[in-house]
């Protein structure tokens, strides 16, 4: 596959990286499960050593990745959290670390309650308002740390206007691409120097490992990452590494059809009298629409509401009646979730810091998967028929 830059990205998907085994002939990627390689003389080897530093499968992993994302390198970590670590421990005491304000509760719990204490400076602002971001910025910030899509509430940030800000102040700037997958997104051809995935939901796609990784654009980059990879040493295992390329012969599959069900259930979900607010980027009356047109390749499979009186009782009733949608964290699985985020994925913000972006206590978050759409429109039907909304408010709607 050594014109896989050339080739459009279904093809990368299933080919970029994986080539038949030298020793066998094996067509798939064998999982190199050992800890260490012989060596003909000391020094004298295949370029392996021992499997912190290299593995085989995984390097298959890392080049599939890379291809995927329009990239250079890529570098893979145990988890997506490990992966935003190792680019964090890129930086020093006193540098500066701007944020999306509305951030995956993990990422802002490692910035906030593990490298604040490092001397690492945290600053969360609004990316989608430009002046923002030209404002945060000082002699200290190092990295722009950008979440697009946002969870839950499904913000968009202009992934090329921040990274044309951050350049001409010389600030690093990495995307977490999670929810949009580079199916939908590519931010390294929006100017962005890394992207950062947790593997574990869309690239993966089936619910069954934790795994995350950092592509990066240039060499520099690319020599530091697996600088920290080897030194720190959260390394995937060679199954895992597997399991995440099978995952992905089959993303673009996977998320066109989510797409295509997350839509519809948009729509169903905003003609519903008991729902308030729909969280879709592929609504027109979402404020970003133009922006995700622009940006994605579509809106995603991510869908969050909330719902008429806002009370959490509501929520619980709803998320405990599907029966299709499994009550769950996680997202990106071939299999539909539903999630409550103020007390599951986001249970460790404080509710004022939540409130401010819209995160009320009934919001409800739907990873929509690929399962056939009127089962899912009609479990969401009969949930939300259990739920009886607060008095005042249920007698004004009906
Ligand atoms: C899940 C997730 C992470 C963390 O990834 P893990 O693989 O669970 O460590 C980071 N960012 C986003 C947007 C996520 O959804």
């Amino acid at each position: 596959m050594k014109k896989s830059k050339e080739h459009k990205f279904a093809t990368k998907a299933i080919h970029a990286g994986v080539d038949p085994d030298p020793f066998s002939g094996a067509v798939m990627t064998p999982i190199y499960q050992t800890s260490t390689y012989a060596q003909e003389a000391p020094g004298v080897h295949k370029g392996y050593e021992y499997a912190r530093t290299q593995n085989p499968t995984r390097q298959a992993l890392e080049a599939n990745l890379a291809a995927l994302e329009d990239g250079y390198d890529a570098i893979c970590f145990a988890s997506g959290m490990a992966a935003m670590d190792a680019v964090l421990r890129l930086f020093n005491p006193g540098d500066e670390i701007i944020l999306s304000s509305d951030l995956y509760g993990g990422s802002y719990r490692l910035m906030t309650k593990v490298y604040e204490k490092y001397g690492l400076v945290s600053k969360f602002i609004d990316m989608r308002d430009l002046t923002k971001v030209e404002a945060a910025i000082t002699p200290k910030s190092k990295l722009l740390w950008i979440e697009t899509p946002t969870n839950p509430m499904l913000q968009l940030t202009d992934i090329q206007a921040v990274c044309a800000i951050a350049k001409k102040h010389e600030v690093l700037t990495c995307v977490d691409n999670t929810f949009a997958s580079p199916y939908l997104q590519q931010p390294l051809k929006m100017g962005a120097d890394m992207v950062c995935h947790s593997a574990t939901k869309y690239l993966n796609g089936h619910s069954d490992v934790i795994l995350g990784a950092v592509v990066v654009n240039d060499k520099k980059l690319s020599d530091d990452l697996h600088f920290v990879q080897n030194a720190v040493g959260a390394i995937p295992g060679p199954n895992d590494c597997f399991l995440v390329l099978r995952g992905i012969k089959t993303l673009h599959v996977r998320v066109k059809q989510a797409c295509k069900n997350a839509k519809k259930i948009a729509k169903y979900l905003v003609a519903h009298p008991k729902v308030r607010n729909v969280y879709y980027p592929g609504l027109k009356t979402h404020p970003q629409y133009e922006l995700a047109k622009r940006q994605m390749r579509k809106p995603g499979a991510m869908v969050s509401f909330d719902m008429v009186g806002d009370s959490y009782e509501a929520a619980k009733m709803m998320m405990s009646n599907t029966e299709v949608f499994t009550l769950a964290e996680s997202l990106g699985g071939v299999e539909s979730l539903i999630g409550h985020p103020a007390s599951m994925t986001h249970g460790s913000i404080p509710k004022e810091e939540r409130l401010k972006t819209g995160l009320t206590d009934s919001l409800v978050r739907l990873s929509v998967g690929i399962e056939h759409l009127d089962d899912l429109i009609a479990d969401l039907e009969q949930a939300l028929k259990e739920v009886k909304l607060p008095e005042d408010e249920a007698s004004s709607i009906s």
